[in-house]
């Protein structure tokens, strides 16, 4: 039994003044959020808290509340702050897997990439002492499994052999290193940031006489007065708010059209209905979902077809207009001629007022956002509902690993968007309803010959034939996609290749060719059992 977390949207329509208000407001905390994580990233000492994701140290506490937002009110100061955590944690996160090329396995610097904790101690500025002192405190806790307690004993036995100076020079390498590799990372920026409200101080209720589903009261800001926001929601929706716990969680955000939309969170607890049968799902474009038992799902065809013929040209345009403008700001710089002057600053004027006022790309990328969503949902939902029947555990490719190794070669942004946003929305559906799924590491799926194992880039038609498979060495012929699906199902349950796989989660030229050895052996001892039977 698992406590799953949804989220449900409700609509309103608040009038010109509490508008204004919740603008404000939002404005007010999306700045803070952003001016939290650019003055946190001057703070070194507290880069070990950030590491962790953690700011109820004595140390964070004590800054938060230093630069508390007073016009935001202390609790909404502390959820920006918060937030501004969470963002500069997963930025730091990013960097450390970007050191993890830097450093060599085996050697004191890796220790000091692999642990959070020794991460933690050399960029915030710590020495061998603090290292070892933090190792004892997390040997000290109690209740830690094994396999934690002896990788921290370990860690504490290395740093106490290695000579101090050495430990000390690594340390410093180790910080310099880091931020070197912070400069390779985008720094987080929010946009419009979705309020969180505090669940003391706000409440929604069932609406009574009036034309709403409910109504929001909301603290004003004024000493004593409250702000009431009716909202709407869907019949579907209404049916969920009733049949599940709303968690304490709301927040909301004012959209440009001015409608506000407040999201709450529902729980219900889920029974976990895990079978013992895999199903290998590949998530793609022609066929939105294609299974391992030959089934697919939904299709992404009219989706790339609305994206190349809508959202590129408006793109296309928009560049074009905004190339114009550079074009005239630069002969602006350098022409001297009064008359031709004022023509240049007329002609970039009008330019300017027609890059403001054409929405062509905000209204086609809505557009195509909407039918992507709804592309999306019908796939996920029939997807489901046969799981729902047979209880198969789903087997995905691990997203994060596939794009990472695309995301140079893929211009198709449209692409990638969609199977991000479909795996994700697959995920949550999946655990929604209690249905397990594993992610694995799909490299050479689309390669490797089911019946015989050869793997070999040849076996995937090439150019004019990408559909089809046909084994270099058995002759085995079928659909690419069924293919790769079913060598998506079976690395779920090969425990010898997942170990493999996990045994160099950093390294993927040392994994791929770890994946490579693994098969050419398995090649090998079919090609002898089958002549063997042959003879
Ligand atoms: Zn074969």
């Amino acid at each position: 039994m698992s406590d799953q977390t949804k989220s449900i949207c409700l609509y309103g329509r608040p009038n010109a003044a509490k508008r204004e208000y919740l603008c404000a407001l939002q404005a007010g905390y999306t700045e803070a959020i952003n001016r939290f994580i650019r003055e946190l990233l001057g703070q070194p000492v507290l880069f070990g808290d950030i590491l962790r994701n953690s700011s109820v140290s004595s140390a964070m506490r004590a800054y938060e509340k230093q630069h508390r937002v007073s016009k935001l009110g202390s609790a909404l100061s502390q959820t920006a702050f918060d937030e501004a955590v969470e963002k500069l944690s997963q930025m730091f996160l990013s960097v450390r897997t970007i050191m993890y090329g830097y450093v060599d396995r085996g050697s004191l610097e890796f220790d000091f990439v692999n642990s959070l904790a020794l991460l933690g101690v050399a960029v915030s500025g710590g020495d061998r002492s603090a290292a070892v002192a933090v190792m004892d405190k997390l040997l000290s806790a109690r209740n830690i499994p094994a396999d934690r307690r002896s990788f921290y004993t370990g860690l504490r036995g290395r740093l106490l052999k290695a000579e101090e100076p050495v430990v000390n020079g690594t340390v410093s390498h180790i910080r310099a290193l880091f931020d070197i590799c912070l400069q390779d990372v985008k720094v987080p920026h929010v946009k419009n940031a979705w309020v969180r409200m505090d669940s003391r101080a706000c409440a929604l209720e069932p609406a009574a006489d009036i034309e709403a589903d409910y109504v929001l009261s909301a603290p004003s800001g004024e000493k004593g007065r409250r702000v009431l926001i009716p909202l709407s929601t869907s019949a579907h929706s209404r049916t969920r708010m009733k049949q599940y716990k709303p968690a304490k969680t709301m927040s909301y955000s004012v959209r440009a059209d001015g409608i506000i939309s407040v999201r709450v969170a529902v729980t219900k607890d889920v029974l976990s209905k895990t079978g013992n049968t895999y199903i290998g799902s590949d998530i793609g474009v022609t066929d939105a979902i294609f299974a391992s038992d030959g089934k697919a799902y939904g299709s992404f065809s009219a989706l790339g077809t609305m994206y190349d013929k809508e959202v590129l040209p408006a793109l296309a345009k928009e560049n074009h207009l905004r190339d114009c403008m550079r074009k005239r700001q630069k002969q602006l710089r350098s022409e001297t001629d009064p008359v031709q002057k004022e023509f240049l600053r007329k002609k970039i004027a009008h330019l300017n007022t027609m890059l403001q006022q054409s929405d062509a790309l905000g209204r086609s990328l809505r557009r195509y956002s909407t039918e992507g969503d709804k592309a999306i949902a019908q796939t996920v939902h029939d997807y489901v509902s046969d799981r729902k029947a047979d209880h198969a555990v789903t087997v995905l490719e691990d997203i994060d690993i596939r794009e990472f190794n695309k995301c140079r070669a893929l211009n198709r942004r449209n692409s990638m968007w969609l199977r991000g946003q479909m795996t994700r929305r697959l995920e949550e559906a999946l655990d929604w309803n209690g249905l397990a799924y594993v992610e694995v590491d799909p490299a050479y799926t689309s390669q490797i010959c089911p019946a015989c194992y050869n793997l070999d880039s040849d076996n995937r038609g090439k150019n004019g034939n990408r559909k089809g498979f046909t084994c270099t060495f058995c002759g085995h012929h079928d659909d690419a996609d069924h293919i790769g699906s079913i060598n998506i199902r079976d690395r779920a349950k090969d425990h010898d290749l997942l170990a493999l796989i996990a045994s160099e989660p950093h390294n993927k030229d040392r994994r791929h060719s770890l994946i490579r050895g693994y098969f050419a052996t398995k090649h090998a001892r079919w090609q002898q059992e089958h002549t063997d039977s042959v003879s």
